[in-house]
């Protein structure tokens, strides 16, 4: 049986109730949405940003939703592939679905921008999207870290799928959800919110 835990905005108002917390894998993404995302909520009083984010996968599968009522969904643009949501009040991003990748059997989120009362702690396998990084060089916390600066090309992706674990996190679980999934929930939150912000444009 897994253990399950809460991920919980800064302020309380609204956690999410994981059925296992077990972090799948962990990546340090480079990409500018990312970065665009926590800038912008940052603006709104959630945690300082990074250039360079700490992202841990768990399973698509929840106990339960606490504080739905304080949540919202947002994206960064009208034709953004990744949904994030937010505290209404603290701007803590506290979970992530991207729709063309996570399939809703894992949902993504950034512990130096929430809170979780359980261990999220997981060597990193990859750092990711470097093509856009702000700075010259991003510092890579090891030198036998693969490095991806982008997936426009199939050879990357492939390349990127190769790595233990990522084939198997991305893969249809082997048992079905307990609880309930990052896009029932999203379903259940009124329209998300389009931020609107130009590619290219810091918050
Ligand atoms: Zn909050
Ligand atoms: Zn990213």
């Amino acid at each position: 049986m897994a253990e399950s835990g809460k991920v919980s905005c800064n302020c309380g108002a609204c956690a999410l109730e994981l059925n296992d917390v077990q972090p799948k894998m962990s990546l340090l993404c480079a990409c500018e949405d990312c970065r665009q995302a926590v800038h912008w909520a940052a603006k709104h009083g959630a945690a300082t940003p990074k250039d360079i984010i700490y992202s841990v996968y768990f399973r698509s599968d929840f106990a339960a939703f606490h504080g739905v009522e304080n949540m919202f969904a947002c994206q960064l643009r009208a034709d953004a592939k990744s949904t994030r949501i937010l505290c209404k009040s603290c701007y803590s991003c506290i979970g992530i679905d991207h729709k063309v990748s996570y399939s809703d059997h894992v949902f993504m989120f950034q512990p130096d921008h929430c809170k979780a009362d359980f261990d999220t702690d997981v060597t990193p396998i990859a750092a990711i999207n470097l093509i856009d990084y702000p700075h010259h060089l991003a510092p890579i916390p090891s030198e036998l870290l693969p490095v991806f600066h982008t997936f426009r090309y199939p050879q990357e992706r492939a390349r990127f799928v190769a790595i233990d674990p990522v084939f198997e996190v991305f893969a249809p679980p082997k048992t079905p959800p307990q609880g309930q999934t990052i896009r029932e929930l999203i379903a259940a939150l009124p329209a998300a919110r389009v931020l609107d912000l130009a590619p290219g444009e810091q918050p």
